[in-house]
């Protein structure tokens, strides 16, 4: 499953794909934003610690 940026896939972890920089999102309606350091806009659903 890739996740791409815009995108509201809820709270989470999310990696990228490109480089592996991790994304969080706090909020249902936050979404995807390009990657801060490779500006990629394709992310994978990481394990989250602080989620479970
Ligand atoms: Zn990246």
């Amino acid at each position: 499953m890739v996740y791409r940026c815009g995108e509201k896939p809820g709270k989470g972890r999310y990696i990228c794909i490109n480089c592996g920089e991790d994304l969080y999102l706090d909020d249902e309606m936050d979404a995807i934003l390009p990657c801060e350091k490779c500006n990629s806009c394709y992310f994978q659903k990481g394990f989250d610690m602080r989620y479970t």
